[in-house]
Protein backbone atom coordinates (compact mmCIF):
# COMPACT_ATOMS: atom_id res chain seq x y z
CA UNK A 1 0.00 0.00 0.00
CA UNK A 2 1.68 3.23 -0.77
CA UNK A 3 2.03 6.02 2.17
CA UNK A 4 -0.37 8.00 0.83
CA UNK A 5 -2.98 5.04 0.84
CA UNK A 6 -2.40 3.95 4.22
CA UNK A 7 -2.56 7.54 5.61
CA UNK A 8 -6.74 8.00 3.94
CA UNK A 9 -7.64 4.27 4.86
CA UNK A 10 -6.13 5.62 8.82
CA UNK A 11 -8.79 8.32 8.17
CA UNK A 12 -11.36 6.67 6.76
CA UNK A 13 -11.28 3.98 9.63
CA UNK A 14 -11.49 7.55 12.23
CA UNK A 15 -14.16 8.99 10.30
CA UNK A 16 -16.19 5.84 9.86
CA UNK A 17 -15.43 4.52 13.85
CA UNK A 18 -18.58 4.38 15.89
CA UNK A 19 -16.50 5.58 19.15
CA UNK A 20 -14.36 8.50 17.23
CA UNK A 21 -16.31 11.25 19.58
CA UNK A 22 -14.60 9.81 22.41
CA UNK A 23 -10.96 10.79 21.83
CA UNK A 24 -11.93 14.42 22.48
CA UNK A 25 -13.42 13.67 25.79
CA UNK A 26 -9.53 13.00 26.93
CA UNK A 27 -6.94 15.51 28.10
CA UNK A 28 -4.26 16.43 25.60
CA UNK A 29 -5.67 13.93 23.00
CA UNK A 30 -4.78 17.44 20.28
CA UNK A 31 -1.78 18.15 22.01
CA UNK A 32 0.91 18.78 19.21
CA UNK A 33 4.21 17.57 21.16
CA UNK A 34 1.89 14.27 21.63
CA UNK A 35 1.62 12.41 18.41
CA UNK A 36 1.22 8.97 19.68
CA UNK A 37 0.56 8.48 22.39
CA UNK A 38 0.72 4.20 22.69
CA UNK A 39 0.81 3.48 26.00
CA UNK A 40 -2.48 3.58 27.54
CA UNK A 41 -2.46 0.23 28.59
CA UNK A 42 0.31 1.02 31.24
CA UNK A 43 -1.26 4.72 32.10
CA UNK A 44 -4.43 5.31 30.64
CA UNK A 45 -5.07 9.97 29.69
CA UNK A 46 -6.98 11.94 31.93
CA UNK A 47 -10.43 12.43 30.82
CA UNK A 48 -11.18 16.20 30.58
CA UNK A 49 -14.07 15.99 33.20
CA UNK A 50 -11.58 14.76 35.57
CA UNK A 51 -9.96 17.67 36.14
CA UNK A 52 -13.42 19.02 36.87
CA UNK A 53 -14.47 16.51 39.37
CA UNK A 54 -11.17 16.49 41.15
CA UNK A 55 -11.77 20.22 41.31
CA UNK A 56 -15.23 19.69 42.50
CA UNK A 57 -14.45 17.27 45.21
CA UNK A 58 -11.74 19.00 47.03
CA UNK A 59 -13.86 22.22 46.97
CA UNK A 60 -17.30 20.81 47.93
CA UNK A 61 -16.59 17.52 48.94
CA UNK A 62 -13.49 17.13 51.32
CA UNK A 63 -13.36 21.10 51.37
CA UNK A 64 -17.41 21.53 52.08
CA UNK A 65 -18.27 18.36 53.93
CA UNK A 66 -14.78 17.38 55.23
CA UNK A 67 -15.47 14.37 57.77
CA UNK A 68 -19.21 14.02 57.38
CA UNK A 69 -18.41 12.74 53.69
CA UNK A 70 -17.59 9.79 55.05
CA UNK A 71 -20.54 8.77 56.45
CA UNK A 72 -22.21 10.41 53.77
CA UNK A 73 -20.69 8.59 51.02
CA UNK A 74 -17.37 7.48 51.21
CA UNK A 75 -17.25 4.54 53.24
CA UNK A 76 -19.33 3.13 50.57
CA UNK A 77 -17.52 3.62 47.52
CA UNK A 78 -15.58 0.72 47.65
CA UNK A 79 -18.60 -1.86 47.38
CA UNK A 80 -20.46 0.88 45.07
CA UNK A 81 -17.62 1.05 42.76
CA UNK A 82 -16.53 -2.35 42.98
CA UNK A 83 -19.88 -2.71 41.64
CA UNK A 84 -20.22 -0.89 39.29
CA UNK A 85 -16.64 -2.00 37.63
CA UNK A 86 -18.02 -5.81 38.12
CA UNK A 87 -21.31 -4.88 35.92
CA UNK A 88 -19.71 -2.40 32.89
CA UNK A 89 -16.64 -5.01 32.71
CA UNK A 90 -16.46 -8.12 34.49
CA UNK A 91 -19.78 -10.00 34.20
CA UNK A 92 -20.19 -10.07 37.91
CA UNK A 93 -23.23 -9.54 39.72
CA UNK A 94 -23.56 -7.26 42.67
CA UNK A 95 -22.00 -7.29 46.02
CA UNK A 96 -18.49 -9.73 44.83
CA UNK A 97 -16.32 -6.83 43.40
CA UNK A 98 -14.58 -3.85 46.05
CA UNK A 99 -12.15 -1.37 45.39
CA UNK A 100 -8.58 -1.38 47.63
CA UNK A 101 -5.44 -0.85 47.72
CA UNK A 102 -2.56 -2.07 45.20
CA UNK A 103 -3.44 -4.93 42.64
CA UNK A 104 -0.15 -6.27 44.55
CA UNK A 105 -1.87 -6.29 47.46
CA UNK A 106 -5.06 -7.81 46.76
CA UNK A 107 -3.23 -10.16 45.29
CA UNK A 108 -1.48 -11.12 48.35
CA UNK A 109 -4.74 -11.13 50.46
CA UNK A 110 -6.86 -12.89 47.56
CA UNK A 111 -3.82 -15.63 47.32
CA UNK A 112 -3.92 -16.37 50.51
CA UNK A 113 -7.79 -16.28 51.26
CA UNK A 114 -7.50 -19.03 48.62
CA UNK A 115 -5.33 -20.95 50.31
CA UNK A 116 -7.25 -20.99 53.39
CA UNK A 117 -10.24 -22.40 51.36
CA UNK A 118 -7.98 -25.64 50.36
CA UNK A 119 -6.01 -26.48 53.37
CA UNK A 120 -4.16 -29.69 53.31
CA UNK A 121 -3.07 -28.83 49.78
CA UNK A 122 0.93 -28.00 48.93
CA UNK A 123 1.12 -26.33 45.25
CA UNK A 124 0.49 -23.16 43.78
CA UNK A 125 0.07 -23.07 40.06
CA UNK A 126 1.99 -20.21 37.72
CA UNK A 127 3.06 -19.14 34.43
CA UNK A 128 6.49 -17.99 34.58
CA UNK A 129 5.82 -15.27 32.64
CA UNK A 130 3.41 -14.03 34.13
CA UNK A 131 4.09 -9.94 35.29
CA UNK A 132 7.12 -9.88 37.98
CA UNK A 133 4.58 -8.78 40.76
CA UNK A 134 2.48 -11.65 40.89
CA UNK A 135 5.51 -14.24 40.56
CA UNK A 136 6.85 -12.42 43.40
CA UNK A 137 3.91 -12.46 45.71
CA UNK A 138 3.23 -16.11 44.94
CA UNK A 139 6.55 -17.00 45.64
CA UNK A 140 6.91 -14.87 49.33
CA UNK A 141 3.67 -16.68 50.45
CA UNK A 142 4.89 -19.76 49.07
CA UNK A 143 7.99 -19.57 51.36
CA UNK A 144 6.00 -18.30 54.21
CA UNK A 145 3.82 -21.34 53.91
CA UNK A 146 6.25 -23.79 52.71
CA UNK A 147 4.32 -24.71 49.42
CA UNK A 148 5.49 -25.71 46.13
CA UNK A 149 5.65 -23.49 43.43
CA UNK A 150 4.85 -24.76 39.93
CA UNK A 151 5.36 -23.29 36.50
CA UNK A 152 3.62 -23.07 33.78
CA UNK A 153 5.59 -22.63 30.58
CA UNK A 154 4.49 -20.21 28.15
CA UNK A 155 6.42 -19.25 24.81
CA UNK A 156 7.49 -15.71 24.25
CA UNK A 157 4.22 -14.87 21.85
CA UNK A 158 1.80 -16.49 23.71
CA UNK A 159 0.06 -17.28 26.95
CA UNK A 160 -1.42 -19.50 28.97
CA UNK A 161 -3.47 -22.41 27.48
CA UNK A 162 -5.67 -25.18 28.94
CA UNK A 163 -3.00 -28.00 28.10
CA UNK A 164 -0.07 -25.96 29.43
CA UNK A 165 -2.10 -25.20 32.59
CA UNK A 166 -3.47 -28.90 32.74
CA UNK A 167 -0.27 -30.19 32.53
CA UNK A 168 0.59 -28.65 36.02
CA UNK A 169 -2.72 -28.90 37.84
CA UNK A 170 -3.05 -31.80 39.91
CA UNK A 171 -4.53 -33.29 43.22
CA UNK A 172 -1.94 -31.21 45.37
CA UNK A 173 -2.64 -27.73 43.75
CA UNK A 174 -4.16 -25.41 46.20
CA UNK A 175 -4.39 -22.32 43.77
CA UNK A 176 -3.42 -21.43 40.07
CA UNK A 177 -2.90 -17.81 39.66
CA UNK A 178 -2.65 -16.57 35.85
CA UNK A 179 -3.01 -13.42 33.87
CA UNK A 180 -6.26 -13.46 31.77
CA UNK A 181 -4.28 -11.16 29.06
CA UNK A 182 -0.34 -11.27 28.88
CA UNK A 183 1.32 -8.12 30.08
CA UNK A 184 3.68 -9.02 27.06
CA UNK A 185 2.22 -10.30 24.28
CA UNK A 186 -1.62 -9.45 25.10
CA UNK A 187 -2.31 -13.29 24.86
CA UNK A 188 -5.71 -13.75 26.17
CA UNK A 189 -6.31 -16.86 27.94
CA UNK A 190 -9.21 -19.40 27.43
CA UNK A 191 -11.05 -18.17 31.02
CA UNK A 192 -13.77 -20.67 31.35
CA UNK A 193 -11.86 -23.86 29.97
CA UNK A 194 -9.29 -23.43 32.27
CA UNK A 195 -11.56 -22.45 35.27
CA UNK A 196 -13.06 -25.69 34.29
CA UNK A 197 -10.17 -27.79 34.52
CA UNK A 198 -8.66 -26.27 37.95
CA UNK A 199 -12.21 -26.69 39.60
CA UNK A 200 -11.69 -30.31 38.10
CA UNK A 201 -8.62 -30.92 40.12
CA UNK A 202 -10.45 -29.65 43.52
CA UNK A 203 -8.45 -25.96 43.44
CA UNK A 204 -9.27 -22.67 43.13
CA UNK A 205 -8.26 -20.05 40.48
CA UNK A 206 -7.17 -15.95 40.47
CA UNK A 207 -7.53 -14.41 37.67
CA UNK A 208 -5.14 -11.22 37.14
CA UNK A 209 -7.13 -8.82 34.64
CA UNK A 210 -4.85 -5.93 34.96
CA UNK A 211 -4.84 -5.89 31.06
CA UNK A 212 -8.40 -7.06 30.61
CA UNK A 213 -10.45 -5.08 32.38
CA UNK A 214 -12.08 -2.40 30.36
CA UNK A 215 -10.13 -3.35 27.04
CA UNK A 216 -11.58 -7.34 26.83
CA UNK A 217 -14.73 -8.05 28.30
CA UNK A 218 -15.00 -11.17 30.80
CA UNK A 219 -18.32 -12.78 32.16
CA UNK A 220 -16.69 -14.12 35.59
CA UNK A 221 -19.82 -15.52 37.10
CA UNK A 222 -20.44 -17.24 33.73
CA UNK A 223 -17.29 -18.76 34.12
CA UNK A 224 -17.71 -19.64 37.46
CA UNK A 225 -14.41 -17.74 38.20
CA UNK A 226 -13.04 -18.22 41.94
CA UNK A 227 -11.02 -14.71 42.63
CA UNK A 228 -10.14 -11.99 40.36
CA UNK A 229 -7.82 -8.52 40.92
CA UNK A 230 -7.05 -5.77 38.62
CA UNK A 231 -5.20 -2.02 37.86
CA UNK A 232 -8.25 0.69 37.52
CA UNK A 233 -5.25 3.09 36.10
CA UNK A 234 -4.53 1.05 33.34
CA UNK A 235 -7.80 0.69 30.61
CA UNK A 236 -9.62 2.18 33.28
CA UNK A 237 -8.01 5.50 33.54
CA UNK A 238 -7.89 6.10 37.39
CA UNK A 239 -4.90 7.94 37.39
CA UNK A 240 -1.31 7.50 38.36
CA UNK A 241 -1.68 5.21 41.58
CA UNK A 242 -5.69 4.59 41.81
CA UNK A 243 -6.11 2.09 43.56
CA UNK A 244 -6.99 -1.88 42.78
CA UNK A 245 -10.12 -3.74 42.93
CA UNK A 246 -10.95 -7.77 43.84
CA UNK A 247 -13.83 -10.33 43.01
CA UNK A 248 -14.78 -12.51 45.36
CA UNK A 249 -17.16 -15.28 43.81
CA UNK A 250 -20.64 -15.32 46.19
CA UNK A 251 -20.26 -18.85 47.05
CA UNK A 252 -16.80 -17.86 49.13
CA UNK A 253 -17.89 -14.83 50.38
CA UNK A 254 -19.05 -16.34 54.30
CA UNK A 255 -15.69 -17.66 55.32
CA UNK A 256 -13.51 -15.99 53.18
CA UNK A 257 -10.52 -15.71 55.61
CA UNK A 258 -8.16 -13.35 54.51
CA UNK A 259 -4.96 -12.22 55.96
CA UNK A 260 -5.09 -8.62 56.91
CA UNK A 261 -7.82 -8.20 58.71
CA UNK A 262 -8.36 -4.69 59.25
CA UNK A 263 -10.68 -2.39 61.95
CA UNK A 264 -12.85 -1.48 58.24
CA UNK A 265 -13.46 -4.88 56.75
CA UNK A 266 -14.97 -5.51 60.34
CA UNK A 267 -18.04 -5.81 60.99
CA UNK A 268 -19.15 -2.30 63.35
CA UNK A 269 -15.59 -0.67 62.44
CA UNK A 270 -17.15 2.18 64.99
CA UNK A 271 -17.80 0.29 67.56
CA UNK A 272 -14.53 0.27 68.48
CA UNK A 273 -14.38 -3.17 69.66
CA UNK A 274 -12.25 -6.03 71.42
CA UNK A 275 -12.28 -8.15 68.54
CA UNK A 276 -12.25 -8.76 64.92
CA UNK A 277 -15.74 -9.79 63.32
CA UNK A 278 -15.53 -9.45 59.87
CA UNK A 279 -17.72 -7.86 58.06
CA UNK A 280 -20.88 -9.54 55.87
CA UNK A 281 -19.81 -9.96 52.05
CA UNK A 282 -16.97 -8.40 50.09
CA UNK A 283 -16.39 -5.61 52.55
CA UNK A 284 -14.33 -7.93 54.65
CA UNK A 285 -11.71 -8.19 51.90
CA UNK A 286 -10.72 -4.30 52.75
CA UNK A 287 -8.19 -3.71 55.87
CA UNK A 288 -8.27 0.02 55.90
CA UNK A 289 -8.81 3.41 54.82
CA UNK A 290 -10.37 3.89 51.14
CA UNK A 291 -8.01 5.84 48.97
CA UNK A 292 -10.99 7.73 47.70
CA UNK A 293 -9.47 10.45 45.37
CA UNK A 294 -8.06 7.53 43.23
CA UNK A 295 -11.88 6.82 42.89
CA UNK A 296 -12.91 9.88 41.66
CA UNK A 297 -11.70 9.63 37.81
CA UNK A 298 -12.36 5.95 37.69
CA UNK A 299 -15.82 6.60 37.75
CA UNK A 300 -15.87 9.02 35.30
CA UNK A 301 -14.09 6.60 32.79
CA UNK A 302 -16.66 3.59 34.33
CA UNK A 303 -19.50 5.59 33.06
CA UNK A 304 -17.84 6.09 29.75
CA UNK A 305 -17.29 2.61 29.39
CA UNK A 306 -20.79 1.96 30.60
CA UNK A 307 -22.30 4.02 27.87
CA UNK A 308 -20.49 2.95 25.03
CA UNK A 309 -20.51 -1.04 26.10
CA UNK A 310 -17.64 -3.50 26.36
CA UNK A 311 -18.45 -5.15 22.87
CA UNK A 312 -18.95 -2.04 21.55
CA UNK A 313 -15.10 -1.39 23.12
CA UNK A 314 -13.76 -4.34 22.26
CA UNK A 315 -14.33 -3.80 18.62
CA UNK A 316 -12.33 -1.06 17.98
CA UNK A 317 -9.79 -2.54 20.21
CA UNK A 318 -9.43 -5.74 18.14
CA UNK A 319 -10.02 -3.30 14.61
CA UNK A 320 -6.96 -1.23 15.97
CA UNK A 321 -4.64 -4.05 16.80
CA UNK A 322 -5.19 -5.88 13.02
CA UNK A 323 -4.12 -2.52 11.94
CA UNK A 324 -1.40 -1.65 13.83
CA UNK A 325 0.02 -5.77 12.82
CA UNK A 326 -0.88 -4.68 8.97
CA UNK A 327 1.01 -1.27 9.28
CA UNK A 328 4.05 -3.23 11.38
CA UNK A 329 4.51 -6.41 8.95
CA UNK A 330 4.11 -3.97 5.94
CA UNK A 331 6.35 -1.01 7.13
CA UNK A 332 8.87 -3.11 8.98
CA UNK A 333 8.30 -7.31 8.67
CA UNK A 334 11.44 -6.77 5.95
CA UNK A 335 13.61 -5.27 8.25
CA UNK A 336 13.34 -8.48 10.39
CA UNK A 337 10.65 -6.76 13.00
CA UNK A 338 8.53 -9.74 14.45
CA UNK A 339 5.23 -9.74 15.85
CA UNK A 340 5.76 -11.01 19.30
CA UNK A 341 1.40 -11.21 20.53
CA UNK A 342 -0.96 -13.77 19.05
CA UNK A 343 -1.93 -13.14 15.06
CA UNK A 344 -5.17 -14.28 15.70
CA UNK A 345 -7.62 -11.55 16.84
CA UNK A 346 -9.61 -13.91 18.93
CA UNK A 347 -6.60 -14.36 21.43
CA UNK A 348 -5.23 -10.81 21.13
CA UNK A 349 -5.69 -8.16 23.97
CA UNK A 350 -5.46 -4.91 23.25
CA UNK A 351 -1.81 -4.03 22.70
CA UNK A 352 0.87 -6.03 20.37
CA UNK A 353 4.95 -6.22 21.33
CA UNK A 354 6.91 -6.03 18.51
CA UNK A 355 10.78 -7.17 18.82
CA UNK A 356 13.93 -6.30 17.05
CA UNK A 357 17.18 -5.62 18.26
CA UNK A 358 17.55 -2.40 17.91
CA UNK A 359 14.32 -1.14 19.80
CA UNK A 360 16.77 -1.59 22.95
CA UNK A 361 18.08 1.44 22.82
CA UNK A 362 14.91 3.60 20.72
CA UNK A 363 12.67 4.49 23.78
CA UNK A 364 14.75 7.79 25.18
CA UNK A 365 14.54 9.27 21.27
CA UNK A 366 11.11 8.27 20.64
CA UNK A 367 9.72 9.52 23.71
CA UNK A 368 11.88 13.13 23.36
CA UNK A 369 9.63 13.28 20.13
CA UNK A 370 6.45 12.63 22.19
CA UNK A 371 5.70 9.16 20.41
CA UNK A 372 5.25 6.70 23.81
CA UNK A 373 5.17 3.13 23.70
CA UNK A 374 6.76 1.26 26.09
CA UNK A 375 10.33 -1.11 26.47
CA UNK A 376 9.42 -5.08 27.31
CA UNK A 377 12.82 -7.15 27.57
CA UNK A 378 14.66 -7.87 25.77
CA UNK A 379 13.98 -6.27 22.91
CA UNK A 380 10.40 -5.27 22.42
CA UNK A 381 8.47 -2.38 22.23
CA UNK A 382 4.60 -2.39 23.52
CA UNK A 383 2.19 -0.41 21.23
CA UNK A 384 -0.76 0.04 23.74
CA UNK A 385 -3.85 0.99 22.08
CA UNK A 386 -6.70 2.08 24.33
CA UNK A 387 -9.91 2.15 22.52
CA UNK A 388 -11.85 5.17 23.68
CA UNK A 389 -8.90 7.67 23.47
CA UNK A 390 -6.05 5.73 20.63
CA UNK A 391 -6.74 6.91 17.24
CA UNK A 392 -5.91 4.89 13.72
CA UNK A 393 -4.00 7.61 12.53
CA UNK A 394 -2.33 8.02 15.49
CA UNK A 395 -1.42 4.86 15.99
CA UNK A 396 0.21 4.76 12.32
CA UNK A 397 2.44 8.15 13.19
CA UNK A 398 3.67 6.07 16.15
CA UNK A 399 4.40 2.69 13.64
CA UNK A 400 6.08 5.25 11.02
CA UNK A 401 8.03 6.83 13.52
CA UNK A 402 9.64 3.79 14.75
CA UNK A 403 10.04 2.41 11.73
CA UNK A 404 11.94 5.62 10.41
CA UNK A 405 13.90 5.04 13.42
CA UNK A 406 14.53 1.59 12.64
CA UNK A 407 16.10 2.93 9.30
CA UNK A 408 13.56 2.01 6.68
CA UNK A 409 11.93 4.21 4.00
CA UNK A 410 7.88 4.74 5.01
CA UNK A 411 7.45 5.91 1.84
CA UNK A 412 5.76 2.36 0.71
C1 LIG B 1 0.12 -3.58 35.89
C2 LIG B 1 0.03 -4.94 36.55
C3 LIG B 1 0.18 -5.08 37.93
C4 LIG B 1 0.50 -3.89 38.79
O1 LIG B 1 0.39 -4.08 40.16
P1 LIG B 1 0.46 -2.81 41.12
O2 LIG B 1 0.32 -3.36 42.46
O3 LIG B 1 -0.62 -1.87 40.70
O4 LIG B 1 1.79 -2.15 40.91
C5 LIG B 1 0.03 -6.35 38.47
N1 LIG B 1 -0.22 -7.43 37.68
C6 LIG B 1 -0.34 -7.31 36.34
C7 LIG B 1 -0.62 -8.52 35.51
C8 LIG B 1 -0.20 -6.07 35.74
O5 LIG B 1 -0.31 -5.95 34.41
Amino acid sequence: MSFDARTDLARSLDAEDPLGWCRELFEGHDDPSLPAYLDGNSLGRPLKATAEHLNEFVRAKWGGRLIRAWDEEWLRLPEAVGDQIGRVALGAATGQCVVADSTSVLLYKVIRAALNARPGRSEIVIERANFPTDRFIVEGIARDRGLTVRWVETPHDGGPTPETVGSQVGPATAVVVLSHVAYRSAHVADMETITKLTHDAGALIVWDLSHTVGSVPVHLDACGADFAVGCSYKYLNGGPGAPAWAYVAERHLQGLDQPIQGWLGSSAPFGMGTAYEPAVGVRRLVSGTPPILGMVAMQDMLNLLEQVGMDEVRRKSVQLTSFAIDAVDELMGRAGVVIASPRDADQRGSHITIDHPAFENMLPELWEEGVIPDFRNPHGLRLGLSPLSTSFEETLTGIREIARKLGVATLD
